[in-house]
């Protein structure tokens, strides 16, 4: 049952990453790219600098920019502009219970089911037109959906704010009243991530409150190549998690020397492996250590 969801989910989600990334790529502009080859160099030899200050690879225009993002829908915007392919939700918290306990349990989603399930929300998106349908300062829970790959929750305490206090990670497949951003997924898989999101969502905190939801929300965004991208340790896609006795993609991304970026059109024309997320690299349970990050 496990193997054959991991086995479908990979096939739709390739197809889905591949034509997304198309998108993403003709979408955006080239910004920070240039600079991820001295960002990762300068954080493998002194990661304790930037546990105080915005990471200095950043171009001086958009430190400004990120200095912008202190209400949540600055945040929200900025994101839906750079990550072209994920679909944000925002909910009031009895809104959202109502919502989870709405979305289809099926191990099968069908393309209109994930359709009439977007039209159902459309109105609540966080837009700036349509912020009066949840007013930011009453924003409790943020949804963040990949079609097909998966959904993360995040919710925020105190409401309106941006410090996220809690993060999990769902198959878009399920549904229920356990799904919230303290519930665990019935999956191995994203019980797994949501664990390392726990820990990656503390470290954000720590580093700068202020950054703290824009970078998990960023660092959430990079699982959108889960069941594509393979182990920068063992070069596989699915390798046997001995303890669990299943297959799983590399669910552990590290998040210290973690830094947002943007994908481009630039990226795509020189190579569509450059896709921004493909910086991030991932390790299954067994490849991972704290060293590798
Ligand atoms: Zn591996």
């Amino acid at each position: 049952m496990r193997l054959k969801l991991v086995g479908t989910v990979l096939q739709n989600s390739e197809r889905e990453v591949f034509r997304l990334a198309l998108k993403a790529f003709t979408d955006q502009k080239k910004r920070f790219f240039p600079h991820l080859d001295d960002r990762v160099h300068d954080q493998s030899t002194e990661p304790e600098s930037k546990k105080h200050c915005v990471p200095q690879a950043l171009p001086a225009s958009n430190q400004e920019e990120l200095s912008d993002c202190k209400t949540l829908s600055d945040v929200l915007m900025r994101l839906e502009k750079e990550v072209p392919n994920l679909k944000i939700f925002t909910y009031e918290r009895l809104d959202w219970l109502k919502r989870a306990s709405s979305l289809p349990s099926s191990a099968n989603e069908s393309p209109l089911e994930l359709l009439k399930e977007h039209n159902f929300h459309s109105s609540s998106k966080l837009r700036p037109g349509l912020q009066n349908t949840v007013a930011a300062d009453k924003v409790s829970v943020i949804e963040l959906l990949f079609p097909s790959i998966f959904r993360a929750i995040v919710s925020l305490h105190p409401v309106g704010t941006i410090e996220p206090d809690a993060v999990a990670f769902f198959s878009p497949d399920e549904g229920g009243n356990y799904i919230h951003a303290r519930g665990s997924s019935v999956y191995h898989v994203f019980r797994h991530i949501t664990e390392h999101a726990g820990t990656a969502l503390q470290f954000f905190l720590g580093i700068r409150t202020e950054t703290s939801l824009y970078f998990l929300l960023h660092w959430i965004c990079s699982y959108q190549t889960l069941f594509s991208k393979v182990c920068s340790k063992c070069g596989r896609l699915l390798a046997m998690d001995k303890r669990l006795a299943l297959l799983l993609p590399p669910v552990s991304r590290p998040y210290r020397h973690f830094f947002p970026t943007v994908t481009s059109s630039a990226q795509l024309i020189s190579s569509t492996n450059e896709q921004s997320s493909d910086v991030v690299n991932a390790y299954h349970i067994g490849c991972f250590s704290e060293d590798a990050q």
